[in-house]
């Protein structure tokens, strides 16, 4: 058991009071953190505030080389930090190492950012002028995160708003304290400066309101839930500051009669079982053209047999599953595989026929390792059935045709698209972010594109004659 306390104006403090076991053994106390209240988000508020000016003097690439060093830290830590993130929050410990690994290569990514120019140089109509761009920091970016990513989304957040000279107030999901732990101790040993870096654990509706409502705060980057994201864009909108929400999903596949049936089951069953079904990007409805559909249906029963997941992340998330399991009975689906009946915190992976798109199952996000399959007669019902949700951050479809995987890219309603690849999996170099009720739609997350959530650009008119 580790006491993960907060970490405020470079100082280890709070009473830790609130315990987080490991899903795959109760008895396995993981970690034990603070519940904090508004007093300790303004402390926190206070440490990054005083240290912001110093911080963005420092040069870039020397920001960027303390992001370098805490990669090879966590480099070298790599299996005990994996250990734990599996321990925290039940991923498979391969699962948990390619997350590991993901947040030591965004350190690196952004880490040698520091050595890159920004802004540009522009001609001006006026003689003997030269007008140029700065981006500036913002200052103190507040980093709200949920438990499914534990490290990698904070340092997805965290290395390009310290790379552009802001500091930071982190606020990680209660489920999940000791992955981030890790992250921030790695930082702080490369010698990042006290207050740059700040972390307050406690409730979302306590340290997150708290967070969202102060003037400090310049921007706010949230991942989470539909539900709470639209209620902290109605705060920061109100005091016009800046706001980056990516939030839920219903992430469809469409699968057509050119497909590989076997090929395009193991595309489905990687997107929906991955991760225990617990990715933002997961797919969790697919549409079949009639001339595959049987065939597809039966490698994915058998895809899903075999697949191999860890728990539920906790007690109230398999409870959320069953009970979407059981409504999609009710409403008269056909179990193809798996079904309500959890071993411990365990679930297996559930295919289910038989639905409408009106079903609750098809249009809810689960959050947990739930596809529901349904039968459409043409491309172009898929299409428009993939689009009509209120969500929109990926979709794929599987086809072997070039003109209707073009046709699909240019009109699914949705931030990613995959053709013939699952839905979940980014590379860390690509801009990431939905549409609809997935996102802002603001600003794009990983690669250079988070760089301009964390700043803002000047022009500056420069006479020389
Ligand atoms: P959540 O919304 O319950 O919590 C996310 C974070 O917000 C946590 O740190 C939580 O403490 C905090 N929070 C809760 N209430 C708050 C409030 N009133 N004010 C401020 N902060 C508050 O989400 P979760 O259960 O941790 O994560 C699962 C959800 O996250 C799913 O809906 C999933 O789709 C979404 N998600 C989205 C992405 C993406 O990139 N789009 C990625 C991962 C997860």
């Amino acid at each position: 058991m580790t006491n993960v306390l907060n970490l405020i104006g470079g100082e280890r403090v709070g009473d830790p009071q609130v315990a987080r076991r490991n899903p795959a053994d109760p008895g396995d106390v993981v970690a034990v953190t603070p519940s904090s209240d508004a007093s300790v988000v303004d402390a926190a508020l206070t440490a990054a505030a005083e240290a912001q000016a110093a911080w963005a003097a420092t040069p870039a690439p020397a920001r960027g080389a303390i992001l370098l060093d805490a990669a090879d830290l966590l480099r070298s830590r790599h299996s005990e930090v994996a250990s734990d993130l599996s321990r925290e929050e039940g991923k498979t410990f391969a699962e948990a190492t390619g997350e590991v690994r993901r947040a030591i290569d965004v350190l690196r990514f952004f880490g040698s950012l520091g050595w890159r120019g920004s802004g540009e140089v522009l001609p001006s109509a006026l003689p003997g002028t030269t007008v140029f761009t700065r981006r500036e920091p913002l200052g103190v970016a507040a980093l709200i995160t949920p438990w499914n990513f534990p490290i990698a989304i904070p340092a997805w957040k965290l290395a390009p708003a310290l790379v552009t000279g802001n500091a930071v107030v982190v606020k990680p999901a209660e489920l999940t304290p000791l992955s981030v732990a890790h992250l921030t101790d790695a930082l702080v040993e490369a010698g990042l400066p006290a207050g740059v870096l700040n972390v307050v654990h406690g409730k979302g509706s306590v340290v997150g309101d708290a967070l969202a409502r102060d003037e400090r705060v310049a921007a706010l980057s949230f991942t989470g839930s539909t539900g709470v994201g639209l209620g902290l864009h109605r705060i920061l909108s109100d005091r016009r500051a800046r706001v980056q929400l990516e939030m839920g999903g219903k992430n469809a596949y469409l699968i057509l009669d050119d497909a590989d049936p076997l090929a395009a089951a193991k595309v489905v069953a990687a997107g929906a079982f991955s991760l225990t079904g617990q990715a933002c990007t997961a797919t969790s409805r697919v549409y079949c053209t009639p001339g595959l559909r049987e065939a597809f249906l039966d490698a994915l029963a058998k895809e899903a047999e075999s697949y191999v997941m860890g728990p539920v992340v906790s007690e109230q998330q398999l409870a959320v599953d069953v009970a979407a399991i059981e409504t999609a009975r009710a409403e008269g689906a056909t179990i193809v595989s798996g079904g309500a009946a959890p071993t411990g915190q365990f679930l297996r992976p559930t295919v289910l026929t038989g639905l409408t798109h009106e079903s609750s199952v098809v249009r809810d996000e689960v959050f947990g390792p739930v596809v529901a399959v349904l039968g459409v007669d043409s491309y172009e019902e898929g299409l428009a059935r993939v689009n009509d949700s209120r969500y929109g951050l990926t979709a794929g479809i599987c086809t072997r045709d070039l003109t209707i995987a073009h046709h699909f890219a240019a009109h699914a309603q949705v931030g990613v698209v995959k053709v013939n690849r699952p839905t979940t999996g980014l590379d860390l170099n690509v801009p990431f972010g939905g549409v609809k009720d997935s996102s802002s739609n603001t600003f794009r997350e990983q690669g250079t594109a988070a760089l301009d959530f964390y700043t803002w650009s000047k022009t500056v008119y420069l006479g020389h004659e």
